[in-house]
């Protein structure tokens, strides 16, 4: 039997791969540029671990589509209505929706904090999910998001909060700094722009690039009113500039 072709490379990088590739080939330096920038205005945070991990997760469900401040509620609630996270994985739906119900969505969301717990107790035997730090990253990311209701971006803010893993998470502010600038395509989806920032920091500079584009987003690159004016991307900012560089 004669060997198996082996497939051109171009044929086996993913649509986000082959995204980064051209933008580095065609705008050199231009991630490099925007986080040299953003440092300028908000510094160079510095990663440490904000809670454990399973606390991280539940926040992290509680906090779909609603406020921080909605989310915290909902999670000082479930936390003082049961004594450990045995009680909420045993607890009726309707008993743990009508306690977390300040955090809105109640209803999607109490099955998806028991099915989380559920997953993470059959796999480690407790509710313990440090076994994630021995897989690699997209292995990690795969195995919360084949748990009903997390996506990329809930599972990514678990691996990158709270184990350091450089999985960029993709909320509302990092999509539309990214695509403004021009990082990210102007259609791409959420599951694009997970993989792309894959390729497109290096992974010691995830957490940086995460908390900066977050502040960015919240402060002169807001969703009505950018200040570009003030911006000191705006040199390389196709949205300030179609043809920038
Ligand atoms: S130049 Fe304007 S649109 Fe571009 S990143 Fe800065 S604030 Fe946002």
């Amino acid at each position: 039997m004669p060997p198996a072709r082996k497939r051109p490379v171009s044929a086996r990088i993913s649509p986000a791969q082959a995204w980064v590739k051209q933008l580095k080939k065609r705008r050199p330096g231009v991630v490099e540029d925007a986080l040299s920038g953003l440092a300028t205005l908000y510094g160079t945070p510095v990663w440490k671990p904000r809670m454990d991990p399973i606390s991280e997760l539940v926040t992290t469900i509680l906090s779909q589509n609603t406020s921080d401040t909605n989310a915290e509620r909902a999670f000082t609630a479930l936390r003082a209505r049961y004594p450990d996270w045995a009680a909420v994985e045993a607890a009726p739906v309707r008993s743990l929706a009508a306690v977390i119900k300040s955090g809105g969505l109640a209803a999607q969301k109490a099955p998806r904090i028991k099915a989380a717990l559920r997953a993470t107790r059959e796999r480690s035997g407790a509710y313990d999910l440090s076994f994630l730090t021995a897989m690699e990253p997209l292995a990690a990311r795969d195995w919360l998001t084949a748990i009903p209701g997390i996506g990329p971006k809930t599972a990514s803010i678990v691996m990158l909060f709270c184990f350091g893993v450089p999985l960029m998470p993709v909320d509302t502010h990092v999509e539309r700094v990214s695509k403004r600038i021009g990082l990210l395509p102007p259609k791409a989806s959420l599951q694009f722009a997970h993989d792309a920032w894959l390729d497109l920091v290096e992974p010691s500079r995830m957490y940086e690039a995460h908390v900066a584009l977050i502040r960015h987003g919240r402060g002169h690159c807001d969703a009505l009113r950018p200040d570009c004016g003030r911006c000191p991307i705006r040199a390389r900012c196709r949205y300030v500039e179609k043809r920038a560089p």
